[in-house]
C-alpha cells in the first residue's frame, strides 16, 4: 500500500469512529425522560432528579465540545503530517532511536496535555463542582498531575524502550518476547496495585473494629472466604462519588472500601456490596478477565508486528523515513476498528458477569440490601436512568440500574 492510501484509511477510520461516537451520544441524550421510575421514586426528590438531568446534559454538551475540538486537532495533525514534522524536528538532535522515540512521545503527550488542561480544569472545578461532586483541591490536582507524569514516564518509558530494543535486536519475532514481558507486567500490576501504586494517590487505612467489621467477618466465615485485608480509602479527597473493589490475587488480595461508601450506606448494604465483589471472585470473573487480558496482549502485539517496520506507515504520517514511534501512532489508529470489536465483546461479557455477581450476593447474603445499595449509589452519582440501548450495548460495562434491580427482584421473590 502506498503512503497516500494508508493516510486515507487512517483519516477514514478517524472520521467514521468520531461520527459513530457522536451518533451514540446523540441517541443517548434524546433518550432522556423526565419521569422517575417507580422502583426508585422514594430515593429521589423531584429536585434532585431534575438536578441529575441537568448534570447529564451539562456533561453531554461539554463532551460534544471537547471531543469535537479533539477530533479537529487530531485530524489536522494527521492530514498535515504533524507527527512527521515533530519527528523531523527532533531527529537531528538524537542519534539513538530509543531516546528519539522517548522524546517524541514525551513532546506529543505534554503538548496534548497542555492543550486539554483548560478542559480538565473546567470539568473538575466547574461542572463537577456545580453538582457538588468535586472535592479535589488545586493542590491535589497539581500533585496528581506530577505523580501521573512521573509514573507514566517511568512505566511507559521503560516499556517503550524495551519494545524498540527488542524490535532492533530480535526482528519480526520481537512480539512474542515483548508479549511475555508485558503479560508479566500486567499480572504484577494486578498484584501490587493496592500496595504500591494506590498509596501514591490515596491514603489506605485498615478497617476499624466495629459493627461493620464484625458483620463482614460473619459473612466471610459463612461463605468460607478470607476477608481479612479490608482497607478504607480516602476517596472523599477527590470526589463524593463512592466505590468498592477487590485488588490483587492470592495472599496479596485486598478489599478496598471508599470512605464515601461507608458514610452513606447501612451495614447490611455494605456487606451486600462486598458479597457482590466476592461473587466476581467465586464465579472466576477475575481470573477470566486476566486470561483474556493476556490473550489480548499477544493478539495486539502480533498485529503490531505486521506493521511496526513498514516504512510507508511513517511516510503516511509525514515522516521522512521509517520510525518506530511514527508507526506506533499509525498503528494506534489502524487498530481502532479491531479494538472496537474486542471492546464490545468485553463489555457484553462484563455486563453478564455483573448479573452473576448480583445473583451471588442475592443467594449468599441479601438481594434487597444490594438493591438498596445500588439505588443509593445511582442517586448519589446522579447516574443516567434511561440510557439508550445502543449506547449501553457499546459502552456500558455494567447493566443499567433498572435492569439490575429487575433481575434482583426476580431472584429475591424466587428465594422466598
Ligand atoms: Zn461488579
Amino acid at each position: 500500500m502506498t503512503p497516500q492510501t494508508i493516510l486515507i484509511i487512517i483519516l477514514g477510520i478517524s472520521i467514521i469512529s468520531y461520527l459513530f461516537d457522536q451518533l451514540l451520544d446523540y441517541l443517548n441524550l434524546k433518550a432522556q425522560r423526565k419521569d422517575i421510575p417507580s422502583e426508585i421514586a422514594s430515593f429521589y426528590d423531584k429536585e434532585k432528579y431534575s438536578k441529575s438531568l441537568d448534570y447529564y446534559s451539562a456533561q453531554a454538551k461539554f463532551s460534544f465540545i471537547t471531543s469535537g475540538l479533539g477530533f479537529i486537532a487530531s485530524l489536522a495533525m494527521l492530514a498535515l503530517g504533524g507527527f512527521g514534522w515533530v519527528d523531523q524536528l527532533l531527529r537531528p538532535h538524537f542519534s539513538n532511536d530509543i531516546i528519539l522515540a522517548l522524546v517524541f512521545f514525551g513532546v506529543v503527550m505534554i503538548i496534548s496535555d497542555i492543550l486539554t488542561l483548560p478542559f480538565q480544569l473546567y470539568s473538575t472545578f466547574i461542572i463537577e463542582e456545580r453538582f457538588g461532586f468535586n472535592k479535589t483541591t488545586g493542590k491535589t490536582f497539581i500533585l496528581d498531575k506530577i505523580k501521573g507524569y512521573l509514573l507514566g514516564g517511568i512505566i511507559g518509558g521503560l516499556l517503550l524502550s524495551l519494545m524498540i530494543y527488542f524490535v532492533q535486536k530480535i526482528g519480526p519475532d520481537f512480539w512474542i518476547w515483548f508479549a511475555l514481558i508485558a503479560s508479566a507486567f500486567v499480572l504484577m500490576m494486578n498484584m501490587f496495585y493496592t500496595s504500591l501504586i494506590l498509596p501514591l494517590f490515596n491514603k489506605l487505612t485498615p478497617l476499624q473494629e466495629g459493627e461493620l467489621k464484625t458483620a463482614i467477618e460473619a459473612f466471610a466465615s459463612k461463605i468460607s472466604f478470607p476477608l481479612d485485608n479490608i482497607f478504607v480509602i480516602d476517596g472523599s479527597k477527590r470526589s463524593s462519588k463512592a466505590n468498592a473493589f477487590f485488588s490483587g490475587i492470592g495472599k496479596k488480595k485486598k478489599i478496598v472500601l471508599y470512605d464515601t461508601l461507608i458514610t452513606n450506606h447501612t451495614t447490611d448494604e455494605l456487606v451486600a456490596v462486598l458479597a457482590h465483589e466476592v461473587g466476581h471472585f467465586k464465579k472466576k470473573h477475575i481470573v477470566m478477565s486476566m486470561i483474556i487480558g493476556v490473550v489480548q496482549i499477544f493478539f495486539i502485539l502480533f498485529v503490531l508486528s505486521l506493521m511496526i517496520t513498514n516504512e510507508n506507515l511513517s511516510l503516511a504520517l509525514g515522516g521522512s523515513q521509517q520510525a518506530i514511534h511514527l508507526n506506533l501512532v499509525a498503528f494506534g489508529i489502524l487498530f481502532t476498528p479491531i479494538s472496537a470489536i474486542t471492546g464490545l465483546l468485553m463489555s457484553i461479557l462484563s455486563r453478564r458477569n455483573e448479573f452473576e455477581a448480583d445473583a451471588y450476593a442475592s443467594e449468599t447474603y441479601d438481594g434487597n440490601a444490594l438493591s438498596n445499595a445500588l439505588k443509593k449509589l445511582s442517586v448519589d452519582s446522579l447516574s443516567n436512568l434511561y440510557p439508550h440501548p445502543a449506547y449501553v450495548f457499546f459502552h456500558y460495562s455494567h447493566p443499567p440500574l433498572l435492569q439490575r434491580l429487575h433481575a434482583l427482584k426476580i431472584m429475591t421473590t424466587r428465594n422466598l
